[in-house]
């Protein structure tokens, strides 16, 4: 994943700003991680009425409740991430529906 450089207090509905990003949720401790559509995150916020697009990064990070698989602490980070295979076909595409 290549991370977007950002301090966190973007809100979550920004993520149309990086077409095919995704939220990688990292352990703080110990860098495990895991990536998730920022969509998804959103619908779940909203479903939870505890949130939404406006929700900030850094406030979905400190909603995350598990603790992490390698090492076990509960020190999660969030930020916006390109997937590695992205392919700069795929990322007009997705701008382009964003635009619409
Ligand atoms: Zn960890």
């Amino acid at each position: 994943m290549r991370l977007i450089p950002h301090d966190g207090t973007q809100a979550m509905g920004e993520f149309r700003r990086y077409p095919g990003c995704r939220l990688l949720i990292a352990c703080a401790a110990c860098s495990w991680s895991k990536a998730y559509d920022p969509e998804l995150i959103i619908d779940r916020l909203r479903a939870l009425k505890s949130g939404g697009h406006a929700t900030r990064v850094v406030d979905v990070a400190k909603r995350v409740q598990w603790t992490c698989p390698a090492c076990g602490r509960l020190r999660w980070r969030a930020q916006f991430a390109w997937p590695p295979q992205l392919s700069p076909r795929e990322a007009k595409r997705l701008a382009d529906r964003y635009r619409n």
